[in-house]
């Protein structure tokens, strides 16, 4: 049913699921680059489509809708949304009766700007588990959400300029969401700004924002890239403090490795005890592991799990 040559291939089709290169017809879960090139002809849901037009242009796009079954070669294609960022999705399979889930990155710790994840039962998962080491435990979201929050009312009070760094795809979105709603105006960096609008085009709302004017930050709280703070106009300015929000913020040498003065847990992955308890919703009988640790199918082995990481250089047939 599936055959995994450096990406997913449904068997005896040239259809693919998140391929790392460019093909003739792929699915793709969500807009992040690590799942997306510009196919021929991507299957994707209206959304991610959307965010791929203005990332990188498309050739050929069909629509899929959450929940709605797709043909395509004797296989049916339905989307889940995955509760990662803007328009993601579970992408699950169905030929004879049998059943494969692959997850894409998703997050079941709930989210201020994606789709409430939707878990089906599979036969076969195939799963992401970018966090999956033990250690890599999230604190509540309301309580990284008012850390957030806490991090830009003291950095006014102490006459600084509070900069929030993060991926301009997903993450920014979540700062502005949260920061906008607790009545802060923002300035946001342009790559996060044109994906703010696509957000806003699906009715998502983010308060008192523009895109980042040198000239104009008085009393602005800055959205930005990694990439920016390396830029002159940032490095050069004195009076601001910065908070990097990333998952890897679990590790305490992570802020000293991305120069910011503090970092916040803030994730669109699950962590640790979220794949767990994804892998027990989805219920399969063999799970494959990818984009993350090979360690992590041993600890879904220990909890009584067929598991196994699928293997980068591997082909292998795998229904
Ligand atoms: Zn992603
Ligand atoms: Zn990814």
């Amino acid at each position: 049913m599936f055959v995994y040559e450096r990406g997913i291939r449904l068997n005896g089709s040239n259809v693919w699921v998140d391929v790392g290169r460019k093909v003739e017809t792929c699915i793709v879960s969500h807009g992040h680059m690590d799942h997306a090139k510009k196919h021929q002809l991507i299957l994707a849901t209206e959304k991610t489509i959307a965010i791929l037009k203005n990332r990188i242009g498309l050739n050929d796009a069909h629509v899929l809708r959450y929940g709605e079954p797709f043909h395509l070669d004797g296989f049916s294609v339905t989307l889940y949304p995955a509760g990662h960022i803007l328009g993601s999705a579970q992408v699950l399979i169905e030929m004879n009766g049998r059943r494969l889930l692959y997850s894409g990155d998703f997050n079941i710790a709930g989210s201020a700007t994606a789709e409430p994840i939707e878990i089906p039962e599979s036969d076969i998962l195939i799963m992401e588990c970018t966090f999956g080491k033990p250690h890599y435990r999230f604190p509540h979201r309301q309580q990284i959400e008012q850390q957030l929050v806490t991090f830009v009312e003291r950095t006014f009070a102490a006459g600084k300029v509070p900069v929030v760094v993060g991926y301009a795809l997903g993450k920014s979105q979540e700062a502005m969401k949260i920061i906008g709603a607790a009545g802060y105006a923002m300035a946001v960096h342009s790559a996060a700004a044109k994906m703010a609008r696509i957000y806003e085009q699906y009715g998502i709302v983010f308060g008192d924002w523009q895109s980042l004017n040198k000239d104009d930050l008085h009393d602005k709280v800055l959205i930005v890239a990694h990439h920016v703070t390396k830029t002159r106009f940032l490095a050069r300015m004195q009076n601001k403090r910065t908070l990097f929000l990333s998952g890897w913020a679990v590790d305490s040498g992570f802020r000293f490795r991305v120069r910011t003065d503090e970092a916040l847990p803030l994730s669109d992955h699950a962590d640790f005890p979220g794949l767990m308890r994804y892998a027990k919703q989805v219920n399969a009988r063999q799970i494959f592991t990818t984009h993350g640790f090979d360690e992590f199918a041993y600890h879904l082995r220990q909890e009584g799990y067929d598991a196994q990481p699928l293997k980068k250089q591997a082909q292998l047939e795998l229904f």
